[in-house]
This record gives structure tokens, sequence and C-alpha cells, in this order.
């Protein structure tokens, strides 16, 4: 989730009281019949970073049968195993349309989605996933912390990002993984790996992807971002769990088989939409590295 959040937790707010939508809010088409004149599954929030993290950008294969089917500032993936879909992530409420789109514009059919692996319990990532649970059928898959976090719509009270309070639309049914458990479908296995720091609840997804005999290893990761609302410390006491989240999230990510690494975040991994090539996962954990240090280094210097 992006540092200018004060701002979108209001609106968030703002959004979730019946009656009142915010600026530029319309009645949006889900693509599987007529919409609810007020959709409170798609209804807008985020306006301040909405336009960039909603970014429209063409679907897009990254290799074999795997694709990005997001935006340009909020990655959504698309697995076709063959024996149905699988989806990771689904940016913001009123991204779900989009994402329904990007999926037929492929050639495939949304109700062949199956499963929602979810990265992390927020709104950015997980706001879009009950109108898509709603349009799909798909069963959603996240850790044990995360799926709290999912059924409320709320930050859990250990999030940094807590203080900001706000709501988003919540899943109602969320199987449950634990680091190192296997998603099968068809043939392909995603294996989840527990990525906390960012959100105790984070997770990774992996799985091998192939084209004829060549196969890449790609891994989704969750944002390893070291934010929070402000009051936040992570140098407090209470923030232990959180800092001994991101050493071992980082012991684990930089131990990953990564030959292309899409970011929940784009932007987060590099220039493109994906990283490719030795060392993506790697250089990913030390962004994350570097801006906790900095961050650490900060609070220090204001007890
Ligand atoms: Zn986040």
């Amino acid at each position: 989730m992006s540092a200018v959040l004060r701002l979108a937790a209001a609106v968030a707010v703002l959004n979730l009281i019946p009656g009142v939508t915010a600026a530029g809010a319309r009645p949006i088409a889900t693509g599987d019949g007529v919409a609810p004149a007020d959709d409170p599954l798609t209804r807008p929030m985020a306006l301040d970073m909405a336009g960039e993290w909603l970014a429209p950008v063409p679907p897009q294969r990254v290799f074999g049968r795997s694709y990005l089917v997001g935006f340009g500032g909020l990655s959504v993936a698309l697995i076709d195993t063959g024996a149905g879909l699988i989806l990771i992530d689904a940016a913001l409420p009123q991204a779900a349309p989009a994402i329904l789109a990007n999926v037929r514009k492929l050639g495939f059919d949304p109700k062949d989605i199956k499963f929602i692996l979810s990265t992390e319990p927020h709104y950015d990532h997980s706001g879009g996933i009950p109108a898509l649970v709603r349009a799909t059928g798909a069963v959603v898959v996240a850790s044990v912390q995360a799926a709290e976090g999912l059924r409320a719509g709320r930050h859990a009270a250990s999030d940094p990002q807590h203080g900001y309070g706000g709501a988003w639309p919540a899943v109602a049914r969320v199987r449950t993984v634990r680091d190192g458990e296997r998603v099968t479908l068809g043939r392909t296995a995603i294996t989840a790996h527990a990525t906390p720091g960012h959100t105790m609840g984070s997770m990774s997804w992996s799985w091998n992807a192939c084209e004829g005999r060549k196969c890449r290893q790609i891994v989704f990761a969750s944002s390893l971002n070291p934010v929070s609302a402000p009051g936040y410390r992570f140098t407090a006491p209470s923030s232990a769990p959180i800092l001994k989240g991101f050493a071992a999230s980082y012991r684990g990510m930089e131990a990953l088989k990564c030959d292309i690494l899409i970011s929940a975040h784009p932007d987060n991994a590099g220039s493109g939409r994906y990283a490719s090539g030795p060392g993506a996962c790697r250089r990913y954990v030390e962004r994350s590295r570097r801006l906790l240090a900095k961050r650490l280094a900060s609070e220090r210097k204001r007890p």
C-alpha cells in the first residue's frame, strides 16, 4: 500500500457510508448482468491513487500460459492450468470489471477461474476479490492471518498500517494455506511462501511455467514495503514480530528459485511489468532491506 494513505483511508470510509459516494463514482457494469446502481463491491475507493494504480495496460503473456491481467501500478496474474484458471490478487474494488475484461481479451471465460490467491489483506490488492468471486464463484486462498483481514475487510491489529482505519469489501469465505503448502489445479502446483513484514499474513506464490521443454519459475511476490500509518514505530518492542517477519521473508525470498519476478506493485521490482533474469528476487529483497534500514535509522533519531 502506498505511503499516501490517510486520504485514501478517509475516502474508503466515506465510500462505505450508504448513499455516499466519492466524486466521480458511478455505476459500473460487472460484465455479468446489470450491476446495481450503487454496487458496494465495486464502489470506487482510494481515488487519489487509483489513476496511477489502475493505469490501463493490455493483458500480457509472461511465459508459457501465465499472463498479467492487471494494471500499470498493480499486478494481477492469470495462470491457465488447462484444467481451469487461477488468478493472483485483484487490485481495488472498482478494478474487478477491467480484470474480467482483460481475462476475456485473452480468450478465456472468467467462469473458469477456480482460485483467487491473495498476497495480503489490503484494499489495493484484495479489494476486488469479492466482486470477482461474485462473477466467477472462485475459491479464495490466503494465509491464516491474511484470511482474518480478508474476512473483516479491515487492517489487522498487528498491521503497521492499522492506524489508517478504513474498511473495504470483505471476503465471505477464505481457504487457508500455510507456508510451503501447494494449491493444485490440473497439473499446475502453486506454492505458498509466507513473506510476513508488510503485513503479518503476507504470502508470495511461485509456480513453474513451461513453453515446450523450456520452463521458468515465476514468483508473484507480496509487497515488502516497510511503510506504516503515522505514529507507528518499527523500533517499538511491540513491532518485534514484524521485524522478525521481514528478516524471515528476506531469507526465504533470497533462497527462492526465481527466474521471473512479478511484484504486487510492479514499480517495486524495476521499470517493467515484471523482472526476469538471475537475482530478480534478491534485488527485490535488497530494496526492502534498504528501505527498512533507512526507516529504522530515522526512528532511532527521533526517540
Ligand atoms: Zn499493502
